[in-house]
């Protein structure tokens, strides 16, 4: 019987609505949370769903219950659920459903809505707003559920348009009439459905298996680029298998790293601009040829011809921004096994003079690197400060490892090492800032583990309020901010000489410890390298939320991180 039983009309005749509806719906489909923001027209709607044992999960604003969301669909491969209030909370919602659209993360986003006839009219509704027009140039997909009897079929399409082919976020429209909307029970209960292999496999076409196999044995130079869509695919051990199997040296993505550990001996994370120029194939499994990898031309890939193998689900990725010379579009589950197949038991690995090569050039970088991650300064530099995390996730890799900021994003990509799959979770293809405190909640939430979050001050402000939420669930998760006082650098100085204080710094020497401290977690403050590995031991060994503030020398980062070049200055100096 399901939990639809709870009205009873006069004729005995079982009776349930909208709300109940909705929750059966989600239950059927295996949700067990939700991230959001309670309020008018959802707040009784929360309170129902944690009734009935889905996981309720309230944030402070509804952009980061969004990015939870988002990030709990890259981990799960299930639809992160996030629920809103109407207008302005679907507004703040929405941000994240567009940046998990543009991440290939699986998520919905349900809103409440306000009276479509009002709203239709324009006659000036509590939060009115045409929320489904304004979604649907954000997202996948877009739906809205007028009549209760639809509920289960709003509920299936959303999860099948969130998860199946590139996966991306989906917008659920819930008018605040349909919630209270009550319909005959047993004929609720049959109009929901159970959605049967939301993601089917997607096998690719055995002549573009072929095809790729030609191009790879043609390689003298190959090389593997692992993104976030292997990550995402679960298919480690193909992966691991493929890449073994082949020789290749491979470069991972950010939150690709870990599929194979940055310690493999084929990795070429540390030979990155070496491999980039060099090789001659470039084989590109669950990565977009986009800004991050320069569109797959000019100076970082250097002069020498190139060629591309793609495998993606999204055949229209193929060319997107170079050629590419064997497409292979499916799962990548499907994809790397289908390889794996072809290459058959007499594969000849690449060549030993590329991969010495580049081995070569990794192992001088990483030892130039070295000391530098030993340096004792204080105030401590960045390369000091991550030199002690990085010990920190070698020691537990077990660890979920969040990141964003400016300096602190780019130069934490590079020297903390990951060892297991889908650890790294970072601000993503549109180098987003905020994502800090939802997903080390959601990361907690959905894998168990502990979460160690490092910040830059600056990103940090953008969701710092969530501190109380990770604090009032208690969860597992350590935040360590590198307080350099502003954005990028805490030096800047006004010209003018006003009161005023130049637009990139904060209050110096601040204490964001504090803030943890105000709602009952642990709070430290640190200023050197041996300070900050304490501290961070301790939390991770309690499992307290905790906030260690790291004192950063306020000159150590440089103008808008690794990405200056993408920063418009000005050369033209005004005549006083
Ligand atoms: P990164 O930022 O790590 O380079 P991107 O987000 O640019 O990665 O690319 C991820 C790619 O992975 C997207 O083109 C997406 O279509 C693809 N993708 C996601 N999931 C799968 C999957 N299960 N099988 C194949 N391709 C996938
Ligand atoms: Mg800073």
């Amino acid at each position: 019987m399901s939990v639809a039983a709870v009205v009873q009309n006069t004729d005995d005749q079982e009776l349930t609505d909208g709300f109940h509806l909705i929750i059966d719906a989600l239950k059927l489909n295996g949700v067990k949370t939700i991230y959001g923001v309670p309020g008018i027209p959802v707040t009784d709607f929360g309170r129902m769903a944690q009734a009935e044992g889905i996981r309720v999960i309230s944030f402070r604003h509804e952009q980061n219950a969004g990015y939870a969301a988002s990030i709990a669909g890259f981990l799960t491969k299930q639809p992160g659920i996030c629920l809103t209030v109407s207008a302005p909370g679907f507004l703040n919602g929405l941000t994240a459903l567009a940046h998990a659209t543009t991440n290939c993360f699986p998520m919905i986003l349900i809103s409440g809505s306000s009276e479509r006839e009002i709203v239709d009219l324009q006659q000036g509704d509590y939060e009115e707003m045409d929320q489904l027009a304004v979604a649907k140039t954000m997202c996948k997909a877009a739906y809205r559920v007028l009549h209760a009897q639809d509920i289960g079929i709003g509920v299936a399409r959303a999860i099948r348009a969130a998860v199946s082919g590139r996966p991306g976020g989906v917008y659920l429209d819930l008018p605040a009439k349909l919630f209270g909307q009550v319909m005959d029970a047993a004929a609720g209960e049959k109009s929901l459905v159970k959605v049967i292999d939301a993601a089917p496999a997607q096998i690719p076409a055995p002549e573009s298996v072929k095809r790729a196999l030609d191009v790879l044995k043609s390689a003298k130079k190959p090389l593997i680029i692992l993104g976030k869509g292997a990550a995402y695919a679960q298919a480690d051990d193909a992966l691991k298998a493929l890449i073994e199997k082949s020789g290749i040296p491979f470069l991972p993505m950010s939150m690709a790293k870990g599929i194979l550990p940055d310690t493999h001996p084929q990795c070429a994370g540390a030979a990155r601009s070496t491999v980039l120029k060099d090789s001659d194939v470039v084989m590109v499994i669950g990565a977009r040829l986009n800004w991050l990898l320069s569109h797959g031309k000019g100076k970082a890939w250097g002069d020498a011809p190139k060629k591309f193998i793609q495998i993606d689900i999204e055949p229209k990725e193929m060319d997107s921004n170079v050629e590419i010379v064997a497409p292979v579009v499916g799962d990548i589950g499907s994809c790397v096994t289908a390889l794996l197949n072809g290459m058959g038991d007499k594969w000849t690995p690449a060549a030993s003079d590329w991969t010495t090569a580049v081995t070569t050039k990794k192992n001088d970088n990483i030892t130039k690197m070295a000391p530098k991650l030993r340096n004792n300064n204080t105030p401590m530099d960045y390369y000091g400060a991550l030199g002690v995390l990085r010990d920190v996730i070698k020691e537990r890799p077990d660890a979920i490892f969040v990141n964003e900021g400016a300096n602190t994003l780019d130069l934490a990509r590079g020297v903390v090492d990951m060892y297991k799959p889908r650890k790294r979770l970072d601000v993503g293809t549109w180098g987003i800032m905020g994502i800090g405190q939802g997903y080390s909640i959601a990361a907690a939430i959905e894998t168990g583990k502990p979460v160690l979050a490092l910040e830059g001050d600056s990103a940090f402000g953008f969701s710092g309020m969530e501190v109380e939420t990770i604090a009032r669930y208690n969860l597992p998760v350590c935040i360590v901010i590198f307080n350099n006082d502003g954005i990028y650098r805490g030096t800047d100085v006004n010209p003018t000489g006003s009161g005023d204080p130049a637009p990139t710094v904060f209050v110096k020497g601040a204490r964001y410890d504090k803030m943890m401290e105000a709602f009952g977690g642990i709070g430290a403050n640190v200023t050197t390298p041996d300070e900050l590995r304490r501290a961070v031991n301790e939390a991770m060994d309690s499992g307290k939320p905790t906030l260690i503030n790291a004192v950063i020398d306020p000159g150590a980062g440089s103008e808008s991180g690794r990405i200056g070049n993408l920063n418009p200055q000005s050369v033209v100096k005004k005549k006083k």
